[in-house]
């Protein structure tokens, strides 16, 4: 059955050499129960552990069944161990945080046996020693006898033919020793039961053959046995871990530690707290951020005027700061006319514009010096209105409509439109009051203040008779319909060759280029922080203006005006500046008055700027179209100075990462010193050294998992009270907010960390050696 050959063991520690086996030959019977008695340190479990396969024999053979063991691998050792032996101790070497039942079964689960199987495997083994009354309960609380047959129905329950016990009585009262030797005797009758004692008396009542050793060499043997030549054939069936047995191994370690796994949790997840609160609270800053920054834009767009202010010629206006001596006066342009600038707004300019990439600046408004011609019916007659908030009552004289437009243009509030189509300006910075947002260019709205009051002028002059501090129903202002005459349905033309607006303008207002305005909402600022980025009252599209100008275009009265010198309303003589003004706001000029881009942060506007300085480079200075940048002032420190603080306390937090990553593989390496005796047992029931990576590594990953949830919920926790204090200091609400997928990213980086921190002490522990393990105390 079992052969050793010659087999040599030396040890050499500090120079000298301590022969354990020392030329060992014998052979074993397939049924026998064989006694080894030797005195302390003579070699005996030297001997078992290599018959076992715990330990390496340095030269000579083991033969199993007439097979040669010489090139046995580390993997048909552990599956030998696995299925061929069982082992039993002298100090039982019971895994203390598993059940009864899960020691004995734990050789089985190794190989892989079916859960139902392995049960009742385990029952008739537990049956077998005689604990059939005991098996619900843990290993503390039985007595040593008790441990004891543990141990021996787990070194059977996979129906061993080899049993190898060392010292199985040594610690046992002789009362009970005698029993568990009756029993190892009983299983002597089914199998090969080699035993080390130290007590000759035993050996001498229960065995059948004693071995008598010392000196690493046998000295007596009472029944010698001679093996046949012939190899039977034998099959070792190779063992494999399962992952879930290991996680299910180290869990039910972690759970007899709960406090000490706790501590553990709580300090490795502190890095993850760390680093969820920073990122939270940059996160919310720089939200925070974006939004002020976003409203300050949009109540500062950077403005194109017909005529802007060339700050950078005003600057070089150097002054002295001398007295002058002179006896004489000089006659100059003042620097800030010097500083006045010509824009020409040509096609070219425009075109460029919209070349600009859209992410910079979402929102263009394009302003027009054109007027409307606007009626509304007001008790069922129609009546001319416009989108002006001055007094119209204070207006007086000739054409105050023209004169206004003329320098205005139709008055009321122009809102870009979203550069991609969509309605993006109002809906990011307004909210309806009443009614809905525009959809179409003929909607128009009503802008209120944050106390919904709007101006009076503004209702006057769409003619509604109001009086001071009156108060009006939502609906009886949503739904206000307007009609938009044309030029040529408008104006009519006297034989004296001016023109006169329409007297019949029910008429006009049932033309078919007609359009009819509706006012569908009333709108209002979103942030307590932003006043109106559009003035009170009237609120229309760029495009409602661009649509005026298509229409007007060809009328009658521009064609007349274009040859005109005269003011041909009037009749009167004009200048050249007041004569553009005119044609403007009859709609005979396609030339913008004032263009606004809206980029919704700093950075943006910045790229914004040197976008639009990219069309002056070289140009002649005539040709250049100055900006004003309303924004200029307000620099865009804050959000560089938030990057660099959330980076140096992302490092901070970084480092207390590692120094709990280190934490855990102490704490993995103190479990891998403390478990070496379970190391030791996993080993001789055939684990791999895989599988004792694995368990370790399990151990690792429910500790690092648990830290990172467990920081994750601490991190979310703490951004309440964050909050609440960053609310009484700076008035802001909600600014650390704690984002879904950093929460995610930091558990797993948790949770791989500590794998990593813990996987160098785990291979520690696979790479020890079994009989070292073993001896270990
Ligand atoms: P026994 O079981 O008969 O008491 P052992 O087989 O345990 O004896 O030990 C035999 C000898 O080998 C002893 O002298 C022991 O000190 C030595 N020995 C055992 N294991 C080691 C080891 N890992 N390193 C060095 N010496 C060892
Ligand atoms: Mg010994």
């Amino acid at each position: 059955m079992l052969e050793l050959k010659h087999i040599k063991k030396y040890y050499h520690v500090g120079g000298t050499e301590t022969r354990a086996q020392d030329d060992v030959s014998v052979a074993f019977r397939k049924q026998e129960f064989v006694a080894i008695l030797g005195p302390s340190g003579s070699g005996k479990t030297t001997m078992l552990n290599i018959i076992g396969g715990l330990d390496r024999y340095d030269s000579g053979d083991l033969l199993i069944k007439g097979r040669s063991t010489k090139d046995f691998k580390d993997k048909d050792w552990d599956a030998y161990r696995n299925n061929s032996v069982g082992f039993i101790f002298q100090s039982y070497n019971l895994i203390s945080h598993l059940s009864i039942m899960e020691n004995v079964e734990m050789g089985m689960t190794l190989s892989g046996v079916a859960t139902a199987e392995k049960k009742q495997r385990a029952e008739d083994a537990l049956i077998r020693v005689g604990l059939k009354d005991h098996m619900h309960k843990k290993p503390s609380q039985l007595s040593g006898g008790q441990m004891q047959r543990v141990a021996i129905a787990r070194a059977i329950a996979n129906d061993p033919e080899i049993l190898l016990a060392d010292e199985p009585t040594g610690a046992l009262d002789s009362e009970t020793s005698k029993e568990i030797m009756q029993l190892i005797q009983d299983l002597s009758r089914e199998r090969l039961v080699i035993m080390v004692t130290h007590n000759p008396d035993l050996a001498h009542q229960y065995a059948d053959r004693i071995i008598e050793f010392a000196d690493g060499q046998i000295q007596h043997d009472s029944h010698p046995h001679v093996e046949g030549q012939k190899t039977e054939a034998f099959q070792l069936n190779h063992t494999k871990m399962s992952y879930w047995t290991a996680l299910k191994l180290s869990f039910n370690n972690i759970r007899t530690k709960k406090g000490r796994t706790f501590l553990t949790v709580f300090a490795s997840s502190i890095g993850i707290i760390g680093i969820a609160v920073v990122l939270a609270l940059s996160n919310g800053f720089q939200k925070q951020i974006d939004k002020t920054q976003s409203e300050a834009m949009a109540s500062m767009p950077v403005t194109v005027s017909q005529v802007g202010t060339d700050t950078n010629a005003m600057m070089t206006g150097t002054k002295t700061k001398t007295f002058s001596k002179a006896s004489h006066v000089t006659a100059q342009t003042s620097d800030a006319d010097k500083a006045q600038h010509v824009n020409h707004i040509t096609q070219d300019y425009l075109d460029y514009l919209s070349k600009m990439p859209k992410k910079d600046a979402k929102n263009i408004a394009i302003s027009y010096g054109t007027g409307m011609n606007l009626a509304r019916q007001v008790n069922g007659k129609y009546r001319t209105v416009n989108f002006s908030t001055t007094n119209p009552d204070s207006a007086s004289g000739v054409d105050a409509r023209a004169m206004m437009a003329a320098s205005t243009g139709v008055g009321g509030s122009v809102y870009p439109i979203d550069r991609s189509g969509k309605q993006s300006f109002l809906k990011t910075y307004y909210k309806v009051v009443a009614g809905h947002y525009p959809t179409q260019t003929t909607d128009i709205v009503l802008v209120v203040d944050k106390d919904n009051v709007i101006n009076i002028n503004a209702l006057k002059n769409l003619g509604f008779t109001v009086k001071e501090n009156q108060s009006f129903n939502f609906n009886q202002l949503v739904g206000t319909k307007l009609k938009l005459i044309a030029n040529d349905d408008y104006y009519q033309q006297l034989p004296t060759g001016t023109f006169l607006p329409t007297q019949d303008l029910a008429a006009a207002a049932a033309k078919p280029a007609t359009k009819t305005l509706t006012v569908t909402g009333i709108i209002r600022v979103k942030s307590k922080n932003s006043d109106g980025l559009l003035a009170s009252g009237v609120a229309y599209s760029a495009a409602l203006t661009k649509s005026v100008l298509t229409t007007n275009d060809h009328s009658a009265i521009v064609k007349a005006q274009q040859q005109a010198k005269t003011n041909v309303l009037t009749g009167q003589a004009m200048d050249a500046s007041t004569r553009a003004s005119v044609l403007t706001m009859l709609g005979g000029s396609d030339t913008p008055t004032t263009v606004q881009i809206y980029p919704t942060t700093f950075k943006d506007k910045d790229r914004v700027l040197k976008y639009l300085d990219k069309y002056n480079a070289g140009k002649a200075k005539a040709d250049k179209v100055i900006y004003t940048d309303l924004a200029g002032t307000v620099s865009d420190m804050t959000g560089g100075l938030m990057d660099a603080i959330t980076y140096v306390l992302v490092a901070f937090a970084g480092i207390s990462l590692v120094t709990s990553m280190i934490m855990i593989a102490i704490i993995t390496y103190t479990s891998v010193l403390e478990r070496t005796k379970e190391i030791g047992v996993l080993k001789a029931l055939g684990a791999r050294k895989k599988d004792i990576t694995r368990v370790f590594d399990a151990e690792t990953f429910i500790l690092g998992f648990g830290a990172g949830v467990f920081g994750i919920v601490v991190a979310w926790l703490l951004t309440f009270p964050i909050n609440s204090v960053l609310s009484n200091v700076t008035g802001l609400n909600g600014v650390a907010v704690l984002n879904p997928l950093h929460a995610v990213i930091l558990v797993i980086v948790s949770t791989i960390l500590t794998i990593l921190g813990g996987h160098v002490p785990a291979r520690m522990a696979a790479r020890k050696d079994a009989a070292i393990a073993l001896r270990a105390e």
